[in-house]
């Protein structure tokens, strides 16, 4: 996949505590892009270092082959859409929108027709003279999307843009957005801290720890082989389990947890301690390749879904998904969670 935008070996420190160091990030032609991770681990550090609105302390930002670490942020031409907004109460719709435009030094009369489209873009057209103060949040954010698509950005960056609206019309707004930006074969860069909201809106998902990016797929790829158990924990439910490696062959190693003995994939070392992790879907009710004896602490039933909990120890999770609300299960009910060996994750516990 070509590089349009890619970041070098970026490192940052706020008074001398290391928010990253050697940060490797790049993002092709048209793709829609999350930053996704805990509150702190320094999305936002990276989206501003991207719009020129934070300067790197070392490392470079090229966009389109060309460095633009040094080039001040009004002149990248990228549009950021912050989490307020940042709109002008005073001012409406329409005067809003064309700011975007006259802050690049385009006339006031030059301006009408961009705005007119822009408007007709985020469908605002029927908005645009009145005051901004006066429109819901979903509006408001519509109008934050036109003024920053007015002036044809080479990358859009938006730092938690649905977090002010209630769950309903984030998803709503998040399906239009991406439509939107589809359409216009737009780069666009989103920060989050909404998993699901990642796995809606973007291509690929840059998964952030501790300034540091654990996992760069797809939704369907860190959901189906996370690389840590940190993202495994962050990208979905999972079952998981602690355990130490009792037994160890060429493609299988035995686990010893506190519900019983569990196959896993690949080779590890006897003796070392491991968390073991199942995605809740896959799991049955039935005897498996792996089982284990469950006492139910709750059936919870979802609609499209029942979702089972077992009681568990501190620090693990025994967690079963079932279609559809029929499973007749209740808390204090005995079952076996059974499941595959090769849907088994596996890692390094944590020291
Ligand atoms: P959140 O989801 O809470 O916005 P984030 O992942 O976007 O978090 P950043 O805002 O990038 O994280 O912050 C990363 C770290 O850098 C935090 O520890 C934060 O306190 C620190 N930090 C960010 N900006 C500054 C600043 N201007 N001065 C000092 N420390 C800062």
């Amino acid at each position: 996949m070509g590089k349009y935008l890619d970041v070098t070996a970026v490192g940052k420190a706020f008074k001398g505590t290391t928010v990253m160091s050697d940060m490797h990030f790049s993002v092709a032609r048209g793709e829609l892009v999350s930053l996704l991770g805990p509150s702190g681990c320094g999305k936002t550090t990276l989206l501003r270092i991207i719009a020129g609105l934070t300067p790197a302390d070392t490392g470079d930002v090229l966009l389109d082959g060309r460095a633009i670490t040094t080039v001040p942020a009004h002149r990248r031409n990228i549009s950021v859409v912050f989490q307020s907004y940042a709109l002008f109460p005073h001012l409406t719709v329409a005067e809003n929108v064309a700011f975007g435009l006259r802050a690049r030094g385009t006339a006031k009369v030059d301006c009408g027709p961009k705005v007119t489209e822009a408007l007709a873009l985020v469908r605002m057209s029927e908005f645009a003279d009145r005051p901004v103060a006066a429109l819901s949040g979903g509006q408001q954010q519509r109008v934050a999307v036109a003024r920053a698509l007015i002036v044809d950005p080479v990358l859009l960056l938006l730092d938690e843009p649905f977090s002010a609206l209630d769950r309903k019309l984030r998803e709503t707004m998040q399906v239009e957005l991406k439509t939107l930006l589809r359409e216009r074969d737009m780069t666009a860069i989103f920060v989050t801290h909404d998993q699901d909201e990642a796995m809606g809106v973007s291509d690929r998902i840059a998964v952030m720890n501790a300034g540091r990016i654990e996992q760069f797929a797809s939704p369907a790829d860190l959901y189906a082989r996370p690389a840590s158990a940190f993202v495994m924990d962050f990208v979905g439910l999972s079952t998981r389990l602690t355990g130490e490696v009792i037994d160890t062959d060429a493609d299988q190693s035995i686990v010893r947890t506190a519900y019983g003995t569990i196959k896993t994939p690949g080779k590890r070392l006897p003796g070392e301690r491991v968390t073991v992790g199942v995605r809740p879907e896959l799991i049955k009710t039935e005897p498996g390749e792996n089982s284990v004896s469950v006492t139910l602490a709750d059936a919870m039933v979802l609609g499209s879904k029942t979702q089972l909990h077992g009681r568990a120890n501190d620090g693990d999770r025994l967690l079963c998904e079932l279609p559809g609300m029929g499973c007749g299960l209740s808390a204090g009910d005995s079952v076996t969670f059974g499941w595959a060996a090769a849907d088994t994750l596996v890692y390094e516990a944590a020291p």
